[in-house]
């Protein structure tokens, strides 16, 4: 076996203490060694503030992982392919579709890999809902993710400012599930956005797609579900429906449970990277990322009460 690949991360926060640096240990192909995080260290290995000196620092790294929030992740992708560096991105790839554009470009020049990666897609029943789904006549299909943003994003700042995505933040992890399954690609119609009136993003959305055939897919996102968190999707087909629950760790078939798996989400992405990199390709879907712009873009806009992390 070739020696491991030499890894930097960038932004040790809640996504990279919870799921990179467990998933990283799992995967052989990838070796992490080094951290750069401004206010925060790695308890053994080499820390730096930021990026740009965690690569004049370490010369012998060869990929890097952005754990960062979506806005200034660009400039921390441009400094590591300007390097020569294969970079992986966290969801969503960057704060807005052209900036990731510009990324795969740069990356084609310089010869190294991008995965702007969709955890939520490699929950481990999403494969089976989209071979079902192959061969299927959609009739409607329906999104419902709904999560408490108190418990799962406590005190995140950025999620609430520009380019933050608010409930779309976990409501494109939806949509990337989406754009998986579906036989055909969907477009929104309509959205409505709900702004909290001291922040910047929407706490909760309604988006009205439909398929290329015209079938009618809707999504409801809302961050102030309390007590259980609902994250579903359902597709209604010429065949039994089929329904993705847990964020797409669940399949039913007409109602009958088929799959429940355990989440390997973060060792399936960081495998996936590995032959990705071995291989000489990239990775960058923006479909899920261009429904969120689109949603923006269409999205007629309500202001709601303000949101306070201390109710
Ligand atoms: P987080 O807890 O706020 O951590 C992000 C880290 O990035 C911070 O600890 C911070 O570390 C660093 N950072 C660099 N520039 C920053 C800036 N301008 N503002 C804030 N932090 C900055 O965020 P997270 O929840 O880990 O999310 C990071 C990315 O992972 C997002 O794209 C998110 O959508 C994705 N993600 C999150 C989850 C989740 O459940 N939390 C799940 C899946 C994916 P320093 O201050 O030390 O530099």
């Amino acid at each position: 076996m070739s020696d491991p690949i030499q890894l930097g991360l960038v932004g040790l926060g809640t996504i990279a203490r919870n799921q990179h640096l467990p998933s990283l240990e799992d995967v052989p192909a990838l070796r992490l060694a080094a951290i750069a995080s401004r206010h925060a260290g790695h308890e053994t290995l080499p820390s730096y503030h930021d990026v740009v000196e965690m690569l004049a620092k370490e010369p012998g790294l060869q990929a890097v992982s952005l754990c960062t929030p979506p806005q200034g992740r660009f400039a921390q992708a441009v400094a590591a392919i300007n390097a020569g560096k294969h970079v992986m991105l966290e969801k969503p790839p960057g704060a807005s579709v052209s900036e990731v554009e510009g990324l795969a470009r740069l990356a084609r020049e310089k010869g190294v890999t991008l995965f702007a990666t969709w955890h939520s897609r490699e929950a481990a029943a999403v494969e089976d809902a989209r071979a079902l789904l192959a061969e299927a006549t959609i009739r409607r299909a329906k999104i419902t993710w709904k999560e408490d943003v108190r418990h799962w994003h406590p005190g995140q700042e950025w999620i609430w400012q520009p380019g933050g995505l608010g409930v779309f933040d976990p409501g494109i992890n939806a949509l990337s599930i989406l754009t998986r399954i579906l036989p055909e690609p969907v477009h929104p119609v309509a959205a409505h956005l709900e702004v909290p009136e001291n922040k910047q993003a929407p706490i909760a959305a309604k988006l009205d797609m439909q398929t290329a055939s015209g079938a009618p897919v809707q999504a409801e996102f809302d961050w102030r579900q309390t007590g259980p968190q609902t994250w579903d999707i359902l597709v209604e087909t010429d065949g039994p429906d089929i329904l993705l629950r847990e964020g797409g760790a669940k399949l039913f078939v007409g109602g009958e449970e088929r799959i429940s798996a355990e989440d390997r989400e973060y060792r399936r992405l960081y495998a996936r990277f590995a032959e990705l990199i071995a291989a000489g390709e990239s990775d960058v879907d923006l479909s899920p990322l261009q429904l969120v712009a689109d949603a923006f873009l269409l999205g007629a806009q309500t202001r709601v009460e303000a949101f306070h992390d201390d109710p």
